[in-house]
């Protein structure tokens, strides 16, 4: 028999999703256990300033708002513990999930909030250097990046946000877009533009990086294309023209990939993008009864830390609706039994 004990709801991730679904859950008296795993508190513990965030007028720090939100979710009773999912069983209740460590959990209901994680973009020499003077995270490494050049990789507000944060730092930033159009908000946009250290080279990728563990980033091959996408031609064959640059530091803010691989051999439905489906309509439900999705690792358009907080709530919410109709259910499977062994 396995002894492992069975938690209603278990909470996979604990960015501002999994907290907001923690909040919700333990206010509801079902002691979600909530799992950090390896980026505890998600994307915005990597951010500086939330500015979009409902009722901080002025704008609060990323670490700040996660760390207030565990406070509340402990406040109720939820519990807080470190592990990653390798591996999810959910043909049979309750869900047993094996984690990177050898455990194993059980639960009733699944909450998945395992968010995003930073995108690379391929170049040679990226799995060496990562962590060598190149990044995914200029609030993490940006100072020490003070008096260097640095290029910026992508198109997006993660790449405005790098480059304004660097440019503290940095002698100057480059911003390397792979066309002419940038993705990012119209005032993101306008602050990288406005400022004096931030250039922008368009229509450009990053090839090859250069460097070592020892010296760390030293510089980059860039190719560019005056029709953008020069790797992509450079793979048809097309020509492209290549330049060497000398920079001291590379961070790529080329977006993200959702966190579902545990998922895969599931019955939970995943999108081309890996994003997890949920079923039509405003649920949080998905094709697994039992297993519900939030945050950035189920919503590929919004992605937005106010509405990865909607998500997380509404989760918990469709869990506890869930768990109610499994306890009626149960309870009147259990009195026909009992009527059935009377006769
Ligand atoms: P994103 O909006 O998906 O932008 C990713 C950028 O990277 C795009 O410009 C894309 O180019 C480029 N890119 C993707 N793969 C690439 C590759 N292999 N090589 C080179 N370039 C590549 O992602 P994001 O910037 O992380 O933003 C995600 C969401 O978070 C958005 O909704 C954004 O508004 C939000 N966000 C907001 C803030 C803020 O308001 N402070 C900060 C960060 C993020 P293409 O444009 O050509 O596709």
């Amino acid at each position: 028999m396995n002894e492992t004990p069975v938690h209603d709801v278990l909470i996979v991730g604990s960015g501002v999703a999994g907290l907001s679904a923690a909040i919700y859950a333990a206010r509801a008296d079902l002691e979600p256990l909530v799992l950090e795993g390896p980026e505890p508190g998600g994307q915005l513990t990597l951010t500086t300033e939330v500015e979009n965030y409902l009722g901080f007028p002025e704008g609060v720090g990323g670490m700040e708002l996660i760390q207030h939100g565990k406070e509340q979710a402990e406040r109720f009773g939820a519990e807080f513990e470190h592990g990653t999912v390798e591996d999810a069983t959910l043909e049979e209740r309750p869900f047993e999930l094996e984690l990177s460590d050898g455990d194993s959990l059980r639960t009733r209901a699944l909450i998945v909030a395992t968010g995003a994680s930073a995108r690379w973009v391929g170049a040679e020499n990226e799995d060496e250097l990562m962590g060598y003077g190149l990044s995914t995270c200029a609030t993490c490494d940006g100072a020490f990046h003070r008096g260097d050049d640095v290029l910026v990789i992508g198109g997006g507000d993660s790449a405005m946000e790098e480059a304004l944060f660097l440019a503290k730092f940095a002698d100057s930033v480059t911003i390397v877009h792979r066309r002419e159009d940038l993705r990012a908000s119209e005032v993101m946009a306008r602050r990288a533009r406005d400022h004096e250290k931030i250039a922008f080279r368009w229509n450009a990728e990053l090839l090859e990086i250069h460097g070592s563990q020892d010296e760390g980033v030293t510089g980059a091959t860039l190719v560019s294309h005056p029709d953008g996408y020069p790797t992509e031609k450079l793979e048809s064959g097309t020509e492209v023209e290549r330049e060497e640059v000398d920079v001291g530091g590379i961070f790529y803010g080329v977006g993200h990939v959702p966190n579902t691989a545990f998922l895969e051999d599931t019955a939970v439905e995943l999108a081309e993008s890996g994003h997890l489906e949920t079923l039509e309509g405003m649920t949080t439900e998905t094709a697994v009864p039992g297993v519900f999705g939030a945050g950035d690792v189920m919503d590929p358009d919004y992605r937005q830390a106010v509405t990865s907080a909607g998500t997380g709530s509404m989760a918990a919410l469709d869990a506890e609706a869930w768990l109610e109709e499994q306890a009626a259910t149960d309870s009147h499977t259990r009195s026909i039994a009992e009527i059935e062994a009377d006769d």
